[in-house]
Order: C-alpha cells, then structure tokens, then sequence
C-alpha cells in the first residue's frame, strides 16, 4: 500500500532520496511468515515507517543529502533503527533533509527540494522536511526525524502532522550523524499523538553506545493518554505570542488554549525573559559543534573524494569545497571561527552562558507549570525560494523552537488550524526533563 501510494505521489512531494522497495518485500514477507505462525503481538508490527537520510541504515545509502556522502553506504545500523526491527516495523526508505540538517525548507539538500505536500508551491520546513512531508502524504504511516533546533517540529507544523523532539537523553544517537552532539534528539513523526506515543516508546532507554543516552526508565507513553487535562497548569511565554509573532499563529494558540480550558486546565501568562538571545546564542553554539563534528569529511573516510588534486593537504580541501553546500560552509566557517583561541571567550564562552540562563528560565516557569504552550513557528509555510536569498531571515523560523533544544526539554508539535491559505498551523508543547507523558496527555486532549 505504502508503494502504491508512493506512485501516486511521489512525483509532486519529493519526499524520499531513496527507495528500497525489494529489501521492504522482503522484511514484510518475513513478518508475514511470523504472523502467520502466531509468533507476533507488537502494536508497531509491519507498519511501514521512512527514516530521515541522516541516521544511519546498514547497506542502505545513507547521504545526509550531501554530495559528501553522494554514496556512501553504512556498514551498521543506527540504535534506533535497531530498535525499529525489534518492533517489527518495515522500512520503506530513506528522507529527504537539508544538507546535515542545517536549513529549515528542505532547500538546502544537495538532491532535489521536497514539496508540502498541502500546497506544492510551498516548502515542507525542515530539515526533516522528507519526514514531515511523507506522513503528511500517506506515503508512510510514520516516520523519524531530528531537531537539533527544530527540525522535526517545525516542518511538523507546516505539513500538519504530529512531531515530537524527545528530552535530550531519551533516544539514543548512536548512528547518527552528528550536527550539534550537545542539541541532537531523534523523534517520531506520525499523524496522531498516539502514534507517536507508541513510536516513541519503541526507540527510547539507555544506549551503551550513546554515553549522552539516559539512565531513565521508559514509562508506557501510551498509557499517558487519559483525555484527562483537569487541573493542569499551563504557562504561555508572553515572548511566544509577541512581536515577530503572526497573527494567526496567535489567535490558533488562543483557540486551542480555549479548549484546554474547557476541559479543566488552567493557564497564565509567563515570561521567559532570555528568549531574545536563544536564536543567536544556537548559531553560535550549533554552528561551533558542527564545525568540530564535520571535520572527519575530508575525503579519506568517507563518501566523496575530489579527482582534481595534487597532493595530500590539496585533496582535502578540494573534496571539502566540492562537497558541502553553501549552508554548511558558512556554519563551518562560523563555528572555526567562534572557537578559534582569539575569539572563544567573547563567543563561544559567551553562548553558553547565555544557554545557561535560558535553561533556568525553563526551570523556574516549571516550578509552578506543568507545561508551557506557544506556537511551533511564528508563520505557517512560506514560498519555494521566497527566504533562500536570507539566511537570517530562514534563521527567523526557529525562534519558538530553538529555546527548548538550548533547555534539553521535550516539546511536540500538533495540527492547529489552518492559515487562510489553508496550510496548517501548528501547537507546540512543551515539558519537563523526560516528562513526555504530561505533554501527550495535553496533545491528546485535542483528539
Ligand atoms: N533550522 C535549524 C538550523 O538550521 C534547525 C535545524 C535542526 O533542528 N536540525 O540549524
């Protein structure tokens, strides 16, 4: 079914870099054989889920959407797409992104740009754009992404589906492929929350090949799901529906927050006063990360080499400056020269003291809330090429989900409403340090 829908609309949404239709035929028949034997009770059992291309797929072409890694196929499975098989799910294939997960349109994968699959003249988000689009598609049921500073919920939010970024810790990154180690999470993206509830249990817990992965028991996110939001206590950032801030992503905010409160939950204004540095202070920091963790592309280990080059140091540079996009040279070029001896206090130093604040303004609104609600991005989807000219203005698209990656808290997205054009807006939900089953609960209330 997955396939057939996959021809049908693959051709307008662009949402996969690659198909492996006959290693998918061949995982279902097997899972045919066990169900037929009785062997399986699985809630998860052979439904067929695509991966975003930058977590790794053993003997499936792993890309990242970059000419970097144009052919390089993993010897070894990411934890989590271990964990998938464990949960007998099928895989269909691999997603589109932007090149390493730096971009929020999908326009920066070196391959081919996906379409929202609402309105093709529109970007999906990103970076999982591939991710966001093919659920929201029916080409698959569900799907992982990564959010480093947004990436799951962003273009969750813009293709109306449901995308979780899990507390930094829950899922384990082993397999993939590092942008930002200290901001990276691996989610879920589904049409529903319970959906996504079940995913998520799936790929969670300790990981020995993760030291980041938390010691943390997995509770039955599942069992979350009570309907129940009588009592709960909800803050709203006043920096969350302010300047900067459409305004139909505030009056859906006001609506849903009018739902809530029909159902017994409770909610007040807050202020997380640090909000105006996050965006600045995540350049920063990400762009410092990254430059550290896409050294190891130099022409040797993986993927890509150059054939114009005399000698050795010659080769690595000419690989590098073939191989990455424009993107993920400029953030390459920011992070060298943040961390560089001359410039790390007043930068990189800086930034994450900056970081530090933001993650205490989170704590001290959790002090008294359960959780905090605002919108997922300040617009709904915007135009094909309308923001590429501006990388500060495609920047701009995460300032409601960057604070929560700086903070390492769990936060989703969820369907709310349409914008006038009738491209879908989206909720964000945010919670405590591995309290995922509190920002369910709320999500649930509006199925
Ligand atoms: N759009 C943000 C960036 O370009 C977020 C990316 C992400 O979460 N991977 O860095």
């Amino acid at each position: 079914e997955s396939y057939k829908r996959i021809g049908q609309v693959e051709g307008q949404v662009q949402a996969f870099l690659t198909l492996d239709e006959e290693n998918a035929r061949t995982q279902a028949k097997q899972l045919d054989e066990k169900l037929a034997k009785g062997e399986t009770t699985n809630p998860l059992f052979g439904l067929p889920i695509g991966v975003k291309d930058n977590i790794v797929t053993k003997n499936l072409r792993t890309t990242c959407a970059s000419k970097i890694l144009e052919n390089f196929d993993p010897i070894y499975d990411a934890t989590v797409v271990q964990k998938l098989q464990q949960v007998e799910t099928v895989t269909i294939g691999k997603l589109n992104m932007d090149e390493f997960a730096m971009g929020s349109s999908n326009e920066n994968s070196a391959f081919q740009a996906t379409k929202n699959p609402w309105n093709t003249d529109y970007v999906p988000g990103g970076s999982s754009g591939g991710s966001a689009a093919s659920v929201a598609a029916g080409e698959v049921l569900f799907s992982l992404g990564s959010d480093t500073g947004g990436s799951i919920r962003q273009p969750a939010a813009y293709c109306g589906v449901v995308g979780l970024k899990p507390t930094y810790g829950r899922v384990s990154r082993f397999g993939l492929v590092a942008f930002a180690s200290s901001l990276d999470q691996i989610g879920p993206i589904t049409r529903t929350v319970e959906d996504n509830a079940y995913l998520l249990e799936a790929i969670s817990g300790l990981d020995p090949m993760d030291s980041t992965s938390a010691n943390v028991d997995v509770p039955s996110f599942v069992n979350a799901l009570t309907g129940d939001v009588k009592g709960l206590k909800i803050a709203v950032p006043k920096e969350y529906l302010g300047e900067g801030v459409g305004e139909e992503a505030r009056n859906s905010v006001l609506a849903a927050l009018k739902v809530l409160e029909s159902l017994g939950a409770e909610w007040e204004e807050v202020s997380l006063p640090h909000s105006k540095y996050a965006l600045a202070a995540y350049y920063l920091l990400s762009s410092s990360e990254a430059s550290a963790n896409l050294a190891r592309f130099d022409g040797v280990r993986y993927g890509y080499r150059t054939d114009n080059a005399e000698n050795l140091i010659d080769m690595y540079k000419q690989t590098r400056a073939e191989g990455f996009g424009d993107e993920v040279k400029r953030r390459i070029m920011l992070g060298t020269f943040s961390l560089s001896s001359g410039y790390y206090d007043a930068y990189y130093k800086k930034a994450q003291k900056v970081r530090t604040l933001i993650k205490k303004d989170f704590e001290d609104v959790f002090q008294k809330y359960d959780v905090i609600i605002g919108p997922t991005a300040p617009t709904p989807a915007f135009k094909i090429g309308e923001q590429l000219k501006d990388p500060l203005t495609m920047y701009a698209n995460d300032i409601l989900t960057i604070p929560v990656n700086l903070a390492g808290v769990p936060g989703i997205s969820i369907p709310c409403g349409f914008s006038k054009e009738g491209l879908p807006l989206g909720l964000q939900i945010i919670g405590k340090h591995f309290d995922e089953s509190t920002v369910y609960r709320t999500a649930h209330a509006f199925e």
